[in-house]
């Protein structure tokens, strides 16, 4: 049977009124959420964006980041960083898909700002290991370049890794052996300040290998050394910084996902 332009519209829109994830299931008799806005299963909520997910990272090869990150380095150049002396060209090894802390070159920042996050960022600690406690593989990234998730080589050695820095330990150690590479993966929420006071304290989930060791911490304010600064007021985004703790530490395959709230696009 040939079928004319007229006929194939109204069986296309018949299908698409079948079709389960084209027709919005729910309710509207139900009880209001507490945003006064959506019933309970309310099928006039919006859906959400499709996003495809990445592909799972092999010891061999980085896997693929999700369709909708921001990839801040995969493995080619350090075209996204900068120095964090001078704002210069960020002046780290790049070998072999990896990018390697160069010793007394400095701290290297993303150009680009976040705000609420998911972070995903691999990395390798040396072999042979080298130093104790944390003189042991140590770097760090810091969000707004002043909250540091810890980097460091707990493999055997008695510190951190998986912190927030000198304020929560790791609820477990879940450090690889040096050599390997490591996946840290961080849902970051940012501070909020009102008036040049904080209005909510800064939040961080943070997966090491797979295992949670920060579960929705809540900061007590930016990193110190030996001190306990106070928060003090920012803009909602700031830059992702790598540190450069004197320690040949290698990274690779990281990727940024801005967050947003429910039914945001
Ligand atoms: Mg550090």
């Amino acid at each position: 049977m040939r079928l004319n332009l007229p006929v194939l519209l109204v069986l296309t829109a018949a299908c698409a009124a079948l079709s389960p994830v084209a027709r919005a299931e729910g309710y509207q008799d139900t009880p209001m959420l507490p945003d006064g806005k959506w019933h309970v299963h309310d099928g006039t909520r919006p859906q959400p964006v499709v996003v495809a997910p990445g592909t799972f990272s092999t010891p061999e090869k980085p896997g693929a980041p999700p369709s909708d990150a921001v990839v801040l380095f995969d493995g080619t150049d350090l075209s996204k960083w900068k120095s964090g002396k001078g704002g210069g060209p960020a002046a780290w090894k790049v070998q072999d898909g990896y990018m390697e802390v160069t010793a007394k070159t400095g701290d290297i920042l993303t150009k680009d700002e976040f705000g609420d996050c998911q972070l995903h960022a691999e990395f390798c600690e040396p072999n042979p290991p080298s130093g104790n406690g944390q003189g042991r593989g140590n770097s760090g990234i810091f969000f707004f370049g002043m909250y540091e998730i810890q980097v460091l080589d707990c493999y055997n050695n008695p510190s951190y890794a998986g912190c927030v820095y000198g304020q929560y330990p790791p609820l477990v150690n879940a450090c690889r052996k040096p050599g390997e590479w490591q996946v840290y993966d961080v849902v970051w929420t940012a501070p909020r300040f009102k008036d040049g006071k904080l209005e909510s304290p800064a939040y961080v989930t943070i997966l090491l290998n797979g295992v949670v060791v920060q579960n929705h911490a809540q900061l007590l304010g930016p990193s110190g050394h030996k001190s306990r600064p106070p928060y003090t007021a920012h803009g909602p985004k700031g830059p992702i910084k790598l540190q450069d703790h004197g320690n040949p530490v290698r990274y690779r395959n990281i990727w940024v996902r801005p967050l947003k709230g429910y039914d945001e696009k």
